[in-house]
Order: structure tokens, then sequence, then C-alpha cells
């Protein structure tokens, strides 16, 4: 089995995963990329996935980093089954053709401008057209059932506690007559996540592809970060001010909403403090999670039985047409406005933003991971200004980043899921992190499970053999050119070595600045500990 590495590959977004025998070719999920320009150029280069030879997609969960691409897909030829969960037929349906509208809008306003400025006009990277074909594509398939969408190929969706409809895959099939496993975790939900069960407990592979988000770190206070929204709301309702909330549509705003549920029950929520659900797609989200109580934990389904809603508020206005959201801003006094995208990257939190990031009380509440290169990761990271619609508006809103309502697991709870795999000489390779979160957990792993772990690039290929055997497959082209490493590394050492005996011979010399010698010693230390690091 050869699998290509077009996404996720020490990044969060795009994920894609070609997997190719002799016989069959598919895919694993089939994200969007995200993030700046030069990442977002990968979205067209449709021919590395050669979409008409594709015979069918497993998709892992309906977030567009997963799902995005399959509209682009459809509308270069590709027309096999895509086998998902029953939920996540339903949310790719809103999800899909939200991301068609993103594109054509944006397209839109960039055709604008090349009209003024007399330059030809571009089409978007896909439309609502190809978003409808891709939907009819789609074929919900059972979970914790083996199902064989290619003759030898069998598949199984285990939930993977994230969002609504989040499935890891097993994946079994024979080569050589021998039998191999692979399991793709997908991303990992974070367990006791309001309204997710926990993820599924796996106990057995040849290759596991795992995420890595926090590969480097643990959510912090998890259990306090009701207490901090409750702050978050204080502090802005007293000054008369607006909480913005960028969450996801999925998972994210509906825990969101549950949060602010269990404030209202505890009288932190003030009654005269409307909350506004800005995002047509959130509001159509929140629909489907009423649908599938099924894949909802045990105490929400007990809440429900019990003829609660978790997912309502009094003071809660769902806001679908455009002229209602933006009446949000023309209205004074607190409020609190939950809109998407979670990294403030496109959608009509934007507008939020501008009208709000300035002000002094109001506040931004990020619960989300933030991706390199998104407006949500430069506020993040404490940018003076941000650059809105062409406008740079400066940061005087309080920003609060609240962890705990990741959907994703920290690095202990990842250590944790890992632990349960009883298959020696597993293969780990870690996928959907960035290279400074993969690095610290590939060292934990090994430490820990002494498990081999590799951490794939963008486009890399890798044969997986019977047996636990993995050979990257190099292409001579593509190779970068090869150095004298005995050469350059023995050079070094004769270096280092007069280096050390010029060294002593100072002690002899007390007019000789040693201060200046170790800062340019530690310099060199440094630099080599980076390569180490780095390769
Ligand atoms: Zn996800």
């Amino acid at each position: 089995m050869k699998i290509t590495f077009l996404g996720a590959a020490q990044t969060v977004t795009g994920s894609c995963f070609i997997l190719e025998t002799d016989h069959v070719r598919f895919a694993v999920d089939c994200g969007m990329h995200q993030g700046n320009a030069e990442i977002e150029k990968r979205n067209w280069d449709a021919s590395l996935y050669d979409p008409k030879h594709l015979d069918f997609i497993l998709i892992t969960h309906a977030h567009i980093d997963h799902s995005g691409l399959l509209p682009k897909m459809a509308q270069e030829g590709f027309a096999g089954p895509i086998y998902t969960t029953p939920p996540t037929r339903d949310l790719l349906e809103i999800m899909l053709l939200d991301s068609a509208h993103i594109q054509e809008m944006e397209a839109e306003w960039r055709n604008k401008k090349k009209r003024r400025h007399g330059k030809k006009q571009e089409a978007p990277l896909y439309s609502e057209k190809d978003a409808e074909a891709a939907h009819r594509l789609v074929r919900a398939a059972p979970t914790d059932k083996a199902f064989e969408p290619a003759p030898g190929i069998q598949v199984t969706m285990r939930d993977a506690g994230h969002i609504l409809g989040s499935a890891m895959l097993e994946i079994e099939y024979r080569e050589n007559g021998q039998p191999t496993k692979l399991v793709f975790s997908g991303d990992i939900g974070r367990p006791n996540q309001l309204l997710m069960a926990d993820p599924t407990v796996i106990k057995e592979a040849d290759y596991l592809f795992m995420e890595s988000t926090y590969g480097n770190r643990d959510h912090k206070n998890e259990a306090s970060s009701r207490e901090e929204l409750a702050a978050a709301i204080r502090y802005s309702y007293n000054a008369g001010e607006k909480v913005i909330i960028p969450a996801f549509a999925v998972e994210r705003t509906q825990e969101v909403l549950y949060s602010l549920h269990l404030l209202e029950r505890e009288g932190k929520l003030p009654a005269d403090m409307p909350v506004y659900l800005d995002s047509p797609m959130a509001i159509r989200a929140t629909e489907v999670f009423s649908r599938y109580p099924k894949y909802l934990d045990k105490e929400t389904r007990t809440l429900m039985d019990a003829g609660e809603n978790p997912l309502e508020l009094k003071n809660l206005r769902p806001t679908l047409a455009t002229a209602e959201s933006q009446a949000i801003n023309s209205a004074a006094g607190p409020a609190i406005v939950i809109s998407a995208s979670g990294m403030a990257n496109a959608g009509r939190i934007k507008h939020h933003l501008r009208h709000n990031l300035w002000r002094q009380g109001a506040s931004v509440v990020f619960t989300g991971f933030q991706a390199m290169g998104t407006p949500g990761r430069r506020i993040v990271d404490g940018a003076k200004t941000i650059r809105l619609f062409g406008e740079e508006v400066s940061v005087a809103a309080k920003i609060w980043t609240i962890g705990g309502f990741s959907a994703h697991a920290g690095q202990s709870q990842l250590l944790e899921w890992l632990s349960n795999f009883t298959s020696k000489d597993m293969r780990v390779i870690l996928v959907h992190g960035e290279s400074s979160a993969q690095t610290v957990l590939a060292q934990r792993i090994r430490e820990k499970f002494s498990f081999d772990v590799h951490a794939p690039a963008y486009r890399e290929e890798l044969i997986l053999e019977p047996g636990r055997v993995m050979t990257p497959v190099v292409d001579e082209e593509k190779a970068a050119p090869r150095i004298d490493w005995n050469y350059l590394l023995a050079d070094s050492q004769r270096i280092l070595e007069e280096l050390k005996a010029r060294a002593v011979e100072t002690e002899n010399r007390p007019w000789v600045d040693q201060t200046d010698m170790r800062d340019r010693l530690m310099e060199i230390n440094r630099a080599m500990v980076e390569l180490i690091s780095e390769l």
C-alpha cells in the first residue's frame, strides 16, 4: 500500500491521504488548506489528487479542513461514493454549501477589484453547484460495523468523540497474503467534553496515523473554562460592550451554547444581555444535533430525556438574514455574539471584529485552535492591529483564550489514548499538527512507548509493507542535492579541537575577554542544537 500525504502534514489543515494498491485508489479525508495565501494555493492544485482515478473517499468528520475539497473533487471529475457516518452526512450538506458560498463571495470580491483595475476575472475555487454534486455522492456508513467499499478493503468507523458524527477509521486488508491494519485517528476528541462521548479505545494497529494538534501542551484550566466565560461576560456587561465569540459552526458553537445554558441556570448570564447566534450554518448545525441524540453523550441524553434542551437559552436570538446580522452592530448595549468562522479568516465574524475589536471594554473570546496565518492567530499572539476588509483595526478589546472548550485532546490525553494500544512495534505516523507540536509529542511517545514515530512532510510518499516495514518513496527529480556529511563533520570536529586548544590557552592570558567567547560559543551550540532538531 502506498500513501501520499496531501495535507495535514506538519500543518493542521488540508487533511488528505491518498492510499493506493495495484487495484484500488482511495482517499482518507479531503480537507481544505487554510491559513496564509501560500498554503491556500494548494487548494487549486487538483491534479495532485487525480480525482478521476479515485475509487472512493472516506471522511472522518464534517470540519472543512477534513472535507472542504470534496466539491473541488466533484468539479474535477470524481464520481465515486463518499462514505461517512449519518450525522456527518447531514452536517456536510450544510458545510459544503456554506463553503461554496464563501468561495463564490470571495471570488466576487476579488473580481470587483480586478474589474476596477481592468484585469481578467477569475472563477471561484468551486461553486454551490459543485457542493451539491459532491453531496449527492455521500453515503452513510454504519458505526462499529465493518463494510467493504472495495473488494478486500474492510473499513470500520468508531466514535472519535471530537464533533457530532466524528469517526476514527480502522482499515484492514491483505497484501501478499498477509493482513495489515491501518488506523486513522481523525481528530481525537477531548475526554469529558460537553455533548460528546469519549474517544473510542482501539487496541491494535500496524500503522497508526495520529493527530497531534496539541502534541506539545495540555489545555489549561479545563474545569474553570465556564468560569472564565462568565468573567468575560461580566467584564463586558459592566462596560456596556459586547462579547464576541468566534466559533466553529459545528460543535464549538453548540458547546458554547451548552455552557451559556449552564451559566443561565447558575444566574451568571444577565437577563438583559441578548445572545446572538449569528451564523446561518451554526443555526442549521444546531438542528442536526437535536436530530441525532444517539450520537451525543449519556449526560446530554439524560438531560434531553428530562425535557431540558441544553442548546436553548431564554435570550437566544438566531439571526439568519444578513440584515438581522448587520442590525447587531447598530444596536448599542451589552450582548454576546457567537459567529463563524472560528479562526476569523472568513464569515460574518470579520464584521463583528471590525466593529468591536477597537472598543475598550469589549471582549473577544477564542475557544478553539488558531492556525498559523489566520487573523485569530495574530490576535491571540498579541498583535496591536489587525487588517480587516483592507483596513487596519487596532486591538483594544480584552482578548480571552479559553482552552477548556477544545474539541481536541491535549498532550496527556493523546498519550493516554495511545497507551491503550497493545501492538508491539506499531508504526506511529504523526499528522495534523504543526512541527513544533509534533517534535515534542514524538519525543514523549518514543520515551514512553518506544514506538517508531515519523512526521511526514507535505507530498511525502511512503510504502506501507506488511509486517510494519515502512519505506519512503524517493523521487530522484524532487530529491534535494546531497552533501558529503563525512567530510563536513570531520572538518567541524577538527575546528572544534583547534578551538578547544586555543580556549585552554586563554586561561593564561587574563586580558582575553572570556564572556565574549562564551557568548559566541553558546551561539554555535544553539545553532547545532537547532540543526539536530530540524533533521
Ligand atoms: Zn476537526
